[in-house]
């Protein structure tokens, strides 16, 4: 179907190819040893905190990896099976939170993106509170350590980052970045399906 004439206000995607060089080993948390080699080479400045390799997880579904949840295995073995987020209203200005279930939502939104949905749409809610209709966004927080991946995963909402955040998200996992912020959203979607299920970086290298 020719792409031309059918131009959404989206771009398409295709301008960015999922990497074939990166492999399911560098998606991966690294080990505690590869951790700590990354970080041995960086010179000390007694006036400002050495730069860690690890963070404090943000989540308990978070890795202590910058911009990296736990696997599927992980999130199982630790029996996390809701995941949360902070909401907010654009019509009652009220704030709340959503929770998903896990792994149940996760297979939801692998079926729409393993079928070959170029445009990840962002899912736009409706307030629980005040009762309105598709007025409900994310809230995302201004540090960018402090995403919410896995929340904005779930509730394929990932397209409300802004570019910095989805550079943030690239730069940590090894991705190429772009101006152009619908493409970062699909490597986005495509690099935490990966990060949570390693199998499925085959399905984006076919
Ligand atoms: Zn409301």
């Amino acid at each position: 179907m020719p792409s031309s004439s059918r131009q959404s206000h989206r771009d398409n995607g295709s301008t960015l190819k999922w990497p074939a060089q990166i492999s399911p080993a560098e998606l991966a948390p690294p080990s505690e040893a590869q951790a700590h080699r990354f970080g041995a080479g960086r010179a000390r400045n007694d006036n400002k905190p050495a730069w860690e390799p690890t963070i404090q997880p943000p989540y308990p579904w978070a890795s202590n990896m910058r911009a990296k949840v736990l696997s599927l295995e992980e999130l199982i073995s630790k029996n996390i099976i809701v995941i949360s987020g902070d909401v907010h209203c654009m019509e009652c200005k009220k704030q709340f939170q959503i929770e998903y279930d896990f792994p149940s939502k996760f297979y939801d939104v692998v079926s729409f993106l393993v079928n070959g949905n170029d445009n990840m749409h962002d899912v736009i809610k409706d307030c629980k509170l005040c009762g309105r209709r598709k007025c409900v966004q994310p809230v995302i927080s201004g540090k960018k350590r402090e995403t919410n991946w896995l929340f904005l995963f779930l509730g394929q909402m990932i397209g409300y980052c802004n570019l910095a955040h989805l550079k943030y998200f690239c730069k940590h996992n090894n991705l190429p970045t772009s101006e152009a912020k619908d493409p970062l959203v699909k490597l986005a979607y495509t690099a935490l399906h990966c990060q949570l299920d390693q199998k499925a970086y085959d399905l984006y290298n076919q």
